[in-house]
Formats: C-alpha cells, sequence, structure tokens
C-alpha cells in the first residue's frame, strides 16, 4: 500500500509467489484470476461474474500485495485509489472521481479496481444527525451504482480493503456488491518464517541466520513489520561494514524496532 495511491498500472510484475502464507486466500483469488482471463467461458454457461470482493484483515498484512499480485497473474491493468486520500484529494469532486475511475477500468476490461481503505468512504450512511457527510455519501452512492451498473459482461473487479468490515454499510455488502470477503489474518509462526525468507531472497544473509528463531521472536507482527525487521538489520550490519546479514543485526534491529514501539505507544496515549 505504499505504492502510488491513484492510478492505472498496465502491467503489474507482482505474483502470488510474492506473498507468503495466506494460502486459503489466495485459492480463493484464483478464482478471480480465472475470472479475468477466461470472462467468456463464464459468460456462456451463464453465469455472473462477482464484481466485488472485500479484502479484510489488520494493517500490514498484505492486501494490497495480495491485489497487485490478482492483477499481474491474471495480467490486467490495475486501478488504485485509497478512500482515505482520494476523499482529501477530491473534495467536492469524490463522485465525479469515481465516475471517470470506473469508466477508465471498464475501457480497460478486463481489469482490476482496487479501493483500499474502504471504510473511509464507506461507513454506515447517515449516522450522525442530519447526515453531514454529504460529499462522503455521495462518493460512496457512487460507488455502489457503478457496481450496480456494470454490464453483465463487463469483467471489472473491484477488490477493497478495510480491517474494519462491522462498521461498513450493509448496502455495500450487498449480493451484486461486496458480497465476497476473503480474510487476512496476522501470520502464524510459519508464516512469518515464509514472509521472512520472501524478504531476505536477494539478501546477502550469512548462515548463522535462524529463521525459525527470528519468526518465534516476531509474534504479533505483519508482513509489513517482517519486511520492515529485515530491511533495519541490513542498515545494522552496513553501519558496521558487514557484507553479509548476521543474526547480531537482527538482534539489533529487533531490539531497535520494540523499543521503538515502546516509545510511540507512550506518546500516543
Ligand atoms: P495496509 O492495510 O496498511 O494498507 P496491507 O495489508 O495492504 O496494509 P501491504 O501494503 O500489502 O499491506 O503490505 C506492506 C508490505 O509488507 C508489502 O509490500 C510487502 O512487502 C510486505 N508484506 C506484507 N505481507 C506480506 C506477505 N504475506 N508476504 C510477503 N510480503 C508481505
Amino acid at each position: 500500500s505504499r505504492a502510488k495511491r491513484y492510478g492505472k498500472e498496465n502491467k503489474v510484475p507482482t505474483k502470488f509467489s510474492d506473498v507468503a502464507g495466506h494460502e486459503e486466500a489466495k485459492r480463493e483469488l484464483v478464482e478471480v484470476v480465472d475470472f479475468l482471463k477466461n470472462p467468456t467461458k463464464y459468460h456462456q454457461i451463464g453465469a455472473e461474474i462477482p464484481k466485488g470482493v472485500l479484502l479484510v484483515g489488520p494493517p500490514g498484512t498484505g492486501k494490497t500485495l495480495l491485489a497487485r499480485a490478482v492483477a499481474g497473474e491474471a495480467d490486467v491493468p490495475f486501478f488504485t485509489v485509497s478512500a482515505s486520500e482520494f476523499m482529501e484529494m477530491f473534495v467536492g469532486v469524490g463522485a465525479s472521481r469515481v465516475r471517470t475511475l470506473f469508466d477508465e477500468a471498464r475501457k480497460g476490461a478486463p481489469a482490476i479496481i482496487f479501493i483500499d481503505e474502504i471504510d473511509s468512504i464507506g461507513r454506515k450512511r447517515g449516522a450522525g444527525i442530519g447526515g453531514g457527510h454529504d460529499e462522503r455519501e455521495q462518493t460512496l452512492n457512487q460507488i455502489l451504482s457503478e457496481m450496480d451498473g456494470f454490464d453483465k459482461n463487463s469483467s471489472v473487479i473491484v477488490l477493497a480493503a478495510t480491517n474494519r468490515p462491522d462498521i461498513l454499510d450493509p448496502a455495500l455488502l450487498r449480493p451484486g456488491r461486496f458480497d465476497r470477503q476473503v480474510t487476512i489474518d496476522l501470520p502464524n509462526l510459519k508464516e512469518r518464517e515464509a514472509i521472512l525468507k520472501v524478504h531476505m531472497r536477494n539478501k546477502p544473509i550469512a548462515e548463522d541466520v535462524s529463521l525459525e528463531e527470528l519468526s518465534r521472536a516476531t509474534s504479533y507482527f505483519s508482513g509489513a513489520d517482517l519486511k520492515n525487521l529485515v530491511n533495519e538489520a541490513a542498515l545494522e550490519a552496513g553501519r558496521v561494514n558487514k557484507t553479509r546479514i548476521e543474526m547480531h543485526d537482527f538482534y539489533r534491529a529487533l531490539d531497535k524496532i520494540t523499543l521503538g514501539l515502546e516509545n510511540s505507544s507512550l506518546t500516543i496515549t
């Protein structure tokens, strides 16, 4: 999700092999890849291709990465928008921007639209007295009507990420909208090992580095945290002019990160 927040990529290099763990999620998303690659197969047999899939899970667990992998595997253009930044960037024109985004995606179909942080637009409507958030509601309504308006054969699939499915407007979850959910949890022990491996792939790692030990020392780390850990260890090794990253560097990085976490929780609360 640190990638571009608004834009179109014609060719996405990401593949499922770049995503460690999340086997169940990948199994479900392989289907989406097939919808995008072989839409006529489904149309001919009279099946309607799902329009929306919600990726649900805590921050940094790889929702954006998975969405990109779907586009990469299907070899279709990837249209991204972060809902929160979208609201800031296009004050007063949210709804018309949504229209443009969907128009472009339809022109490029088959295609993926990825909406990050959908909860910032998609919270239950009319919660506050007098509604209040007209801008947000109009933007949400536009997303709903775009999805309803998809031609049966349009082959545009909208993936949306959230860590708060509970606060979403039920209208978003109705059949024909985001009626499928894929859960992306924090990685378990084995998955943390696999994620560490992915991020060590192109780095000079010393023989004394134990993936198992690191994985044990990082409960509750997300994929993004683990990626950061590997980078911090590399910085640590570089700082003292090593040519390989040793276990010691990982421990220093871990210390630094956990201290940082403590400090930040002290300053926030
Ligand atoms: P957010 O909710 O904060 O947007 P996210 O769930 O979309 O987070 P990503 O932005 O996809 O998470 O993850 C950040 C980075 O962490 C990824 O680009 C990737 O490098 C790394 N990462 C996260 N999960 C995994 C994973 N399962 N395998 C490999 N790398 C991962």
